[in-house]
């Protein structure tokens, strides 16, 4: 049987100093919104992206040559970390500076590196994930919508679903069948770089069991993409997607999302008088965090290394999904306290969205299900 890596990562004193930084930039803040924290890195604010961008953290360890930071990997992660952990609104950007950015310098032209990254770096340019369809979430590679050639580019017909942030988005890296489906039913397709504002498309909102406006339904009525809008190699999209998916699984935003939930709820026990029960809890969820946290971190590195931890990212999501799914109904059974979510503040609505919200965390970026079949894959076992 192979074997999952995950080496541990010691971070050094320059990443302690922009720690500190990233601390001091968020304390000009003061505290988010309470309805905003939970899940806050799917809270789209432009301003706030453009704020983090003028800091330098947008695309930081991207080459210099196209406005990125040149930084580690580590350096990022002790970045978005202390964002989410302070539950920051970076939705507006975190598609193209986890993903769409990192799949460009890896696929994309030099042309397309050149006319996108330094825009997203200044966060003037946001990017959306066209992959899932109505029929097609888990099963990506029966997606029907299809582009035929015609002089210069491509025409593109069908659909697309649950696209988070479309509607204030710029762009969308769009999978697409280019050729009829075969016996390899993952050839054929191809990624895209599609303008959401191009004649023929529609972004139709979808409102969430929270009530928020977040993803989208987008058609496709013959809508022009140039030949330039292809990304890496025609009918090749399937390894890249699988590439992109890397990025998508392993950070910390995948045990983060509710963080804001468990700082708040510490401070509640600790007010009411910690009780034996309480602190155990408490003790379980914080130690889980820990070492979600050093496998997070271990990805970060190899992806530093240049290396592809599909396996170990999905290990990452897998755990940290659960551990999201688990802290809200633990925090309601140990606070005293009901989740309310008309409360502008607090707990009360911290709890309330985090109940809301913790059914799609084990959804988005590949289900459960899915994930344990890529490890199982992965180790050999299947
Ligand atoms: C908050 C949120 C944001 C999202 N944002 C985006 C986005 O920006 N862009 C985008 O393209 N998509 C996005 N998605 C869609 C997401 O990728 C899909 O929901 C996901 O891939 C699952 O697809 P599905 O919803 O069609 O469920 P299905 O694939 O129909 O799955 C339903 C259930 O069946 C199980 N199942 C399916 N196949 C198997 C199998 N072979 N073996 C065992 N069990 C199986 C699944 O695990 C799941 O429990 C988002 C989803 C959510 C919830």
């Amino acid at each position: 049987m192979k074997k999952l890596n995950f080496e541990p990562v010691i971070t050094a004193e320059k990443e302690a100093t922009l720690r500190q930084e990233v601390r001091e930039f968020l304390a000009g803040y003061g505290a988010f919104k309470a309805s905003d924290v939970i899940d806050s890195w799917s809270v789209c604010d432009p301003e706030f992206s453009r704020a983090i961008a003028a800091k330098g953290w947008l695309g930081m360890t991207w080459p210099t040559e196209y406005g990125g930071g040149g930084k580690s990997y580590l350096e990022r992660y002790v970045v978005i970390e202390e964002l989410l952990a302070a539950g920051a609104p970076v939705g507006a950007h975190w598609v193209a500076d986890r993903q769409s950015g990192p799949l460009l310098l890896r696929f994309g032209t030099e042309e397309q590196r050149q006319a996108f990254l330094p825009k997203v770096v200044k966060g003037e340019c946001f990017f959306a994930i066209g992959m899932s369809e109505p029929n097609s979430g888990s099963d990506l590679a029966s997606i029907k919508t299809k582009a035929e050639k015609v002089d210069g580019g491509w025409i593109v017909n069908g659909s697309k679903i649950w696209t988070s942030w479309a509607h204030a988005c710029h762009q969308m890296i769009t999978l697409v069948r280019t050729a009829p489906p075969s016996d390899n039913r993952h050839a054929g397709l191809s990624q895209f770089i599609v303008d959401l504002n191009a004649e023929g498309m529609t972004v139709r909102p979808i409102v969430t069991l929270a009530g928020e406006k977040h993803f989208n339904e987008i058609f496709f009525d013959n809508v022009f993409v140039p030949d330039n809008r292809v990304v890496g190699n025609l009918n090749e999209g399937w390894s890249q997607v699988m590439a992109e998916l890397a990025f998508e699984r392993s950070g910390p935003e995948r045990f983060l999302s509710s963080y804001q939930l468990l700082e708040a709820s510490i401070k509640e026990i600790r007010q009411a008088g910690l009780s034996k029960q309480s602190s155990k809890v408490i003790g379980e969820f914080v130690a889980r965090l820990m070492v979600l946290r050093q496998m997070s971190l271990s990805v970060a590195n190899q992806l530093q290394e240049g290396k592809l931890p599909i396996n170990e990212a999905s290990v990452v999501k897998d755990l940290g999904t659960s551990f999201e799914q688990e802290l809200p109904e633990a925090m309601r059974l140990i606070l005293d306290i009901e989740p309310r979510s008309s409360a502008e503040d607090g707990v009360e609505r911290m709890l309330s969205d985090a109940i809301l919200k913790a059914p799609s965390f084990s959804l988005r970026g590949g289900t459960r299900e899915i994930l344990r079949g890529i490890i199982a894959r992965g180790l050999g076992l299947r």
